[in-house]
């Protein structure tokens, strides 16, 4: 192998002589947090994604595990190349994993479970992005989508074969729709079992091509979705609508269409997890003095209280004014607000014998190198001479 491969128990973080029910508590953690979509486009959550499904893949299967603590990864290098060119899940249950997942993150139900053969195949995911404002990503919004799905022709009621024929069953894999491939390993003969080519898993090949869709079975139209973005969505994150993805194969479910949220920078906000942040400048009477300011947050304008005596780049909190929770609007983060004070560059004669009244009166100069009377003797104060 050109690449070294991690321990799979390192990869689990789980020990040698973990159980099957710790083994499945670590992948489901590690599948919820790297889920590529839950991270739409990050190639490296993708890679540990993939790694971690490798390794409950083998842990999880009592033969595998076994035959990898014995011969480590050596065990599954023959022939098949590791995961992503042909590695053998057919052992491991991912479904009721990702079915949780889901749940988790969009209330969804689960996904497909690697379904192969000619009977009923859930349609694949469709992905596309919806842009919305900053503003509508603090309320919710229901946008509306354009997107071309399939549908089942309705000329040849989806079996692609021209009216009054049928298509016929698959000579290539004898109606199942998979083909198994065997090759010789170290440790014997290894089954790659994949999608029959001659007829993409249908188990059926079209002779007599239905003239409406050309033999495929499926017509291609613009639809619009109503696409409803729960308040709170985060940008990158994906709305999932149920059942209109690609349509399913032989009576299955069509799949779903995943849409990802791209939420607009604001001007003012930016967002962490639930809590938003800003800016907010506070003139130098107000930072010394006190008093109220207004204060942009998600919700509009409000009222603050600026204590006496506040130092520029003071962050303070207005509780409850983050983003709503995606789970419930009523649930709040907060928006920190970090007080800039603003030192006047441009003041009027009065305004500046004022200042130089206030510096006389205030008494404390800091470091400030002070003109003595007589306009010779320059005098440091400071902390050495007091
Ligand atoms: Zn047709
Ligand atoms: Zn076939």
């Amino acid at each position: 192998m050109a690449e070294t491969k991690r321990d799979y128990y390192e990869v689990l973080g789980v020990n040698k002589g973990a159980d099957e029910a710790e083994i499945k508590k670590a992948y489901r953690a590690l599948a919820k947090k790297y889920h590529p979509d839950a991270n739409p486009g990050d190639k490296e959550a993708e890679k540990k994604f993939k790694e971690a499904s490798e390794a409950y893949a083998v842990l999880s299967d009592p033969d595998k595990r076994r035959q990898y603590d014995q011969f480590g990864h050596a065990a599954f290098d023959g022939g098949s190349g590791g995961f992503g060119s042909g590695f053998d899940f057919t052992g491991a249950d991912f479904s009721d994993i990702f079915g949780d997942i889901f749940g988790d993150l969009f209330g969804a139900g689960r996904t497909r479970s690697g379904g192969s053969g000619n009977g009923p195949m859930k349609g694949a995911n469709i992905r596309t992005s919806v842009r919305i404002t900053f503003e509508e990503s603090v309320t919710g919004v229901d946008k509306e989508i354009e997107l071309t799905l399939k549908d089942p022709c309705n000329n040849c009621k989806g079996t692609g074969a021209r009216p009054g024929t049928s298509p016929e069953t698959c000579s290539k894999c004898g109606g199942k729709g998979q083909v198994v491939y065997t090759q010789q390993s170290l440790f014997g003969m290894v089954r790659n079992v994949s999608s029959c080519p001659d007829c993409h898993g249908s188990g059926k090949v079209v002779k007599d091509k239905c003239p409406e869709c050309h033999g495929s079975g499926y017509i291609s139209s613009r639809k619009k979705i109503q696409v409803t973005i729960p308040a709170g969505i985060d940008n990158g994150q994906s709305v999932r609508i149920r059942e209109k993805g690609e349509p399913g194969v032989n009576g299955g479910p069509r799949g779903d269409l995943l849409v990802e949220v791209v939420i607009q920078r604001h001007p003012i906000f930016q967002r962490n997890d639930m809590d938003v942040y800003s800016t907010a400048p506070i003139s130098f009477a107000v930072a010394a003095l006190g008093g109220e300011i207004f204060i942009d947050t998600v919700d509009g304008k409000v009222i603050y209280e600026v204590k006496a005596g506040t130092q520029t780049d003071t962050r303070v909190r207005l509780k409850g004014k983050g983003m709503p929770s995606l789970r419930n609007k009523q649930v709040r983060g907060d928006h920190y607000v970090t007080l800039v004070v603003q030192v006047p560059d441009r003041l009027s004669n009065e305004a500046k014998e004022l200042l130089r009244e206030f510096d006389k009166a205030s008494g404390d100069t800091l470091n400030a190198v002070e003109q003595q009377s007589d306009g010779k003797d320059k005098k440091k104060k400071g902390f050495w001479n007091k």
